[in-house]
């Protein structure tokens, strides 16, 4: 047997480690198991037979996460991740934060959250604003954080048609145009979820 095929029988042997990821969303799935590679087999709360919407009651951004990680570990027993983001802006001490999501109200939409936060800063001289992503992974009952940062300043209008949330008036630090003028590849290289995608894959597989 060549050492190609015997890579690949012994891949096929080695029991893969399934991982949750405690997300509805299966192309944010897609794009952390393209990253970690056949060692490890990410699957859905849909995957796992789990239809709610795990609630987000915490006042953090690890505490949500955190929520959503045990939410698996307490009711499926499986290793899990989970992750929450917010869009901090300086001249609103953080917020909208935590309640990036519902800025504008429970069933705020997408634009209904960017015109309150223009609206909030307008003549504002200070837009500097970032994107935190954390990850809370819970793993044979020891938990871990990891986070990615994407720092840049909120435009004065919204510019763009790509991507989603408030994309159409976040400028990331040293570019001239908004996430939503991006390609997915070239967001993904400077974002706070690509950065923290990519240190949570570092973190699973070191150890
Ligand atoms: P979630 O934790 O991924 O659900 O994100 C919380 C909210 O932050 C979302 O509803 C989006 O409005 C916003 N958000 C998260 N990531 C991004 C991004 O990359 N661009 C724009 N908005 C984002």
């Amino acid at each position: 047997m060549d050492w190609k095929m015997e890579n690949a029988t012994r891949m096929k042997s080695e029991k893969k480690r399934v991982l949750v990821f405690a997300t509805h969303n299966a192309n944010k799935a897609k794009e952390v198991q393209q990253m970690l590679g056949p060692t490890f087999e990410v699957k859905t709360l849909n995957d796992i037979g789990c239809d709610e919407d795990i609630p987000e009651t915490a006042n953090t951004l690890e505490g949500n996460a955190r929520i959503k990680a045990q939410h698996v570990v307490d009711n499926y027993g499986l290793d899990c991740f989970a992750d929450d983001t917010g869009l901090e802006v300086q001249a609103l001490e953080g917020r909208p934060g935590v309640h990036t999501a519902r800025y504008a109200g429970p069933q705020a939409s997408a634009s209904d959250n960017m015109a309150k936060l223009l609206n909030a800063l307008t003549d504002a001289e200070d837009r500097v604003a970032q994107f935190r992503t954390v990850f809370c992974i819970v793993r044979a009952g020891k938990e871990a954080f990891v986070e990615g940062v994407c720092r840049g300043h909120i435009a004065h209008e919204k510019s763009g048609v790509d991507g989603f949330g408030y994309d159409p008036v976040f400028i990331p630090e040293g570019m001239d145009c908004t996430f939503a003028e991006m390609t997915t590849e070239a967001k993904n290289a400077v974002s706070h979820r690509g950065k923290a995608v990519r240190f949570m894959v570092n973190t699973l597989l070191e150890s």
